[in-house]
């Protein structure tokens, strides 16, 4: 019998990939998207059906008709900076939409739940190594609302006996080695992207975020992790649920930190072309250092990445981006 999965979100970067993963482990991954943010083209390994997680009606036909036997929750708006401008955006679109989602996959008898949380719940913690166990002081409405909704998860939980998987990420980056899915954002916010547009001559420079935070160089530091990892550990989150084990949290990083100015370089040496650059002022809710210290998900979920090194992350979304993007 087939086993449906419903992953939110599923038309958009790390979803897209997630529904990738899925069906290469032998489910179906039903993306429910609204494609305000994602990408029809991107909707390759199982059913589409649009729809906004605010409409509870739309949500309960599509689990009655799929009776999927858990949810990827990827759908949120994820942008830090926009997050302090708007916070009345962030906090209505995120937890609302997730209370929704929430309580019909309860409804439905769905009793599974991955949850893709931040390192941004954590604030800035001057450099302290993150793992599971730090306490959450978010500085922004993004992290804000995504620790809202762990919250929201652990007392749905504890009333109607909802399992969860709550995976909080560092810093996504690459593409789907086969360049079948990819990132692309519309505005763009993310380093990666921005300086190989850069490096490709389609913006005209690289904006740096500041270079006087107490850093090795000055810049921020960030941990990237593949996305094609991250998505695998996903699956076997699944699989933690379907084994009956207990809500868990985990964090997924790489555990190595670099600073704007070594993905830069690093960028430098895999496209071997020149990355131009401007000094720019600090971007507001910035973290000076966001790095994972948590060996959690090898040791218990048994997840190894592969491709989490920098140069193979680059190297995979350059690939991308030089082959496939979305129409729009
Ligand atoms: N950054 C930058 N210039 C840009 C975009 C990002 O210097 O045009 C920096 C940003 O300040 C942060 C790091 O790159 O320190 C990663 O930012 P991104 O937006 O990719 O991810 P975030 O850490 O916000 O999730």
């Amino acid at each position: 019998m087939q086993q449906h999965v419903l992953v939110t979100g599923g038309a958009g970067y790390i979803g897209s990939h997630a529904c990738k993963a899925l069906a290469a482990a032998g489910y179906v991954p039903v993306c429910f998207d609204n494609f305000s943010t994602g990408w029809k083209e991107a909707v390759k390994f199982g059913p589409a059906e649009e729809g906004d997680l605010a409409d509870r009606a739309r949500l309960d036909e599509v689990f009655a008709k799929y009776q999927p036997i858990a949810v990827m929750h990827f759908a949120a708006l994820s942008l830090v900076g926009e997050s302090m401008q708007n916070p009345s955006k962030y906090w209505r679109t995120n937890v609302n939409c997730a209370l929704n989602l929430i309580e019909a996959a309860v409804e439905a008898g769905c009793r599974n739940f991955v949850f893709s949380s931040t390192c941004a719940t954590y604030g800035d913690q001057d450099g302290v190594v993150l793992n599971e166990d730090t306490e959450q002081r978010p500085i922004n409405a993004y992290g804000g609302s995504k620790r809202a909704i762990e919250d929201m998860l652990r007392d749905f939980g504890a009333s109607h006996g909802l399992n969860s998987v709550i995976f909080r990420y560092f810093n996504v980056a690459g593409a789907d080695p086969d360049a079948e899915v990819g990132e692309q954002h519309i505005p763009e916010t993310h380093l990666i992207p921005l300086m190989l547009d850069a490096i490709a001559g389609k913006r005209p420079a690289l904006t740096v975020f500041g270079s006087d935070y107490a850093t090795r160089d000055g810049t921020c530091i960030r941990d990237y992790v593949h996305v094609s990892d991250l998505v695998d550990a996903h699956v076997l989150g699944l699989k933690w649920l379907e084994d009956g084990k207990p809500s868990r949290v985990f964090c997924l990083g790489s555990g190595n930190g670099f600073s704007v100015r070594e993905v830069i370089d690093a960028s430098r040496a895999v496209t071997n072309q020149d990355v131009p650059i401007v000094e720019g002022d600090r971007r507001p809710g910035d973290a000076a250092a966001l790095v994972s210290g948590s060996k959690r998900a090898t040791e218990e979920l048994g997840w190894q990445p592969k491709r989490s090194d920098l140069s193979t992350m680059i190297s995979d979304a350059w690939r991308w981006h030089q082959a496939a993007e979305y129409e729009y």
